[in-house]
């Protein structure tokens, strides 16, 4: 298990940076006064007595707004959330519980994950504890009087915290990459598996994985841990039967959504064919990273042109993944089988990868300065206002436009060449989520709607 994320949630101003400096120790980062200033969510380490997590500071969280930017706010803080172990809620001890905090503590009840109240701007002595008291209202237990400026309340709220938090024993911070070994039938999955095992002597322990019968392994290589999901998959025997179920697609395909990287085994004497094809559109709909394995190189009789021949032939009709890297190896002989972490390590870590809103908003900036947005017939022309990364695994970027519609695929495809292009995101899918105004809207009501 990685270490445990605690989202800081609240509106703007109530003083939730202060309160997240407080908690990693630092005083001298830079607090601003205005409400509603967006800011990227930054992730700081902490610890208190033996547990350790990182605390992220989330933009205010506003529910009922109209501004342009406060969706988005809210977009991140909801990201920040569906990561975290707990949730600390910040409110404002001086002014009282507001609409927006009942709004926020709503829905807060309805997520599946502890919530602790902690009432801010209480450091006077005989206001402190009366002040807190008012936020009873919320419905999410005990209001905590602290005081992110002086420190005060914020050990008790602490030792509350990391009750809810993995202890050491339980954090690992090498984190595993997850990875599935797929391909059709005779392309060389349990030869490859093999080669890994071979030269891997520590292995840990098969492990089970999550569906049944389904064997994990676990292999340790330079300090890193990969489990290599559904061995048990890979060495069966193949049953040859009739329809698609015969080379087990669908034990593949479920091996594939639980993977942080595919590794897409390809025959090199066959070349790509339909089922690879198949493959590695399960594998970018399923957002995972991917590393495209050409295997059996030893048995191709090769010329100078050789690999460029392969190269066009796997990009042309793999498309899907054409930001995956491709590998000619042999697990028969061992042939560069050992590069495949290599390339493993480089896709898991683009797909966990994080980019600040400012680096994206540049890189939206200059796109739409060498080549700007279409225009219909009409005059009207597409607008981005904004975009941010919403998430990860795979990397996710939401753009915030005035409409959709008026930007066409060919657009959207050289956005994210952009992205790539300034980016990189190897072996990773990257997603782009284009948001008009109007959804927001739907969305919002939606919100106000489930609320009843
Ligand atoms: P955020 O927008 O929720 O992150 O709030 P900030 O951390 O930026 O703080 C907003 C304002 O509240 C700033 O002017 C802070 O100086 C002030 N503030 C933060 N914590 C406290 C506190 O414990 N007591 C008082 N009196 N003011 C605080
Ligand atoms: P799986 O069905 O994908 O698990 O494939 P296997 O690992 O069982 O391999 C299928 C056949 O391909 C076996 O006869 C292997 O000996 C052969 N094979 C696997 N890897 C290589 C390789 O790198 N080179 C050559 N020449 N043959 C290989």
């Amino acid at each position: 298990m990685p270490l445990p994320v605690v989202a800081i949630i609240g509106r703007p101003n109530v003083g939730k940076s202060t309160i997240v400096n407080r908690l990693a120790g630092v005083q001298e980062a830079i607090v601003f006064d205005e409400p509603g200033v967006t800011r990227d969510r930054t992730y700081k380490r902490s610890y208190w007595r033996d547990r350790e997590f990182l605390v992220v500071d989330t933009g205010g969280l506003v529910f009922d707004d109209d501004t342009e930017f406060l969706p988005l706010i809210r977009e991140q803080a909801m990201a920040a959330l569906a990561e975290a172990t707990a949730a600390i809620f910040v409110v404002d001890g001086q002014t009282g519980p507001t609409g927006g905090d009942h709004e926020i503590a709503e829905w807060l009840r309805q997520q599946p994950v502890p919530v602790l109240l902690a009432v801010n701007k209480c450091e006077s002595v005989d206001q402190g504890v009366i002040q807190a008291v008012d936020f009873w209202e919320l419905g999410l237990g005990e209001p905590y009087p602290v005081s992110g400026i002086h420190g005060s309340g914020t050990g008790d709220l602490l030792d509350l915290l990391v009750e809810h938090l993995p202890s050491m024993d339980q954090v690992d911070e090498t984190e595993e990459i997850k990875v599935a070994i797929a391909g059709r039938p005779n392309v060389g999955k349990s030869s490859l598996l093999n080669a890994f095992v071979g030269e891997n002597r520590a292995i840990v322990s098969p492990v089970s994985g999550t569906t049944r019968d389904a064997i994990d392994m676990v292999v340790e290589r330079d300090g890193k841990t990969y489990r290599l999901i559904d061995t048990a998959g890979i060495r069966k025997k193949k049953n040859v039967e009739y329809g698609p179920e015969f080379f087990g697609i669908n034990r593949a395909f479920k091996a594939i959504a639980r993977a942080d990287v595919v590794l897409l085994v390809i025959d090199a004497i066959d070349g790509v064919t339909e089922q690879d094809q198949k493959l590695a559109g399960r594998v970018a709909d399923e957002g995972r990273a991917c590393v495209l394995v050409i295997n059996k190189w030893d048995a191709v009789e090769k010329d100078a042109h050789t690999i460029y021949e392969y190269e066009r032939d796997i990009t042309n009709r793999l498309h899907f993944v054409e930001w995956a890297q491709n590998i000619f190896i042999s697990a028969k002989t061992g042939q560069r089988v050992e590069k495949i972490l290599e390339l493993v390590n480089v896709a898991a870590e683009q797909h966990r990868r994080r980019v600040t809103t400012s680096v994206i908003n540049e890189v939206l900036e200059d796109a739409a300065r060498w080549h700007s947005p279409p225009t219909t017939r009409g005059g009207r022309q597409g607008k981005i206002y904004y975009g941010t990364q919403v998430s990860t695994q795979p990397p996710s970027i939401a753009l915030f436009v005035n409409d959709p519609n008026l930007f066409n695929d060919g657009y959207r495809r050289y956005i994210e060449r952009q992205f790539r292009q300034a980016l990189g995101f190897t072996g990773t899918p990257l997603r782009l989520f284009w948001r008009g105004k109007k959804v927001r809207e739907a969305e919002r009501s939606l919100n106000r709607a489930t609320k009843v």
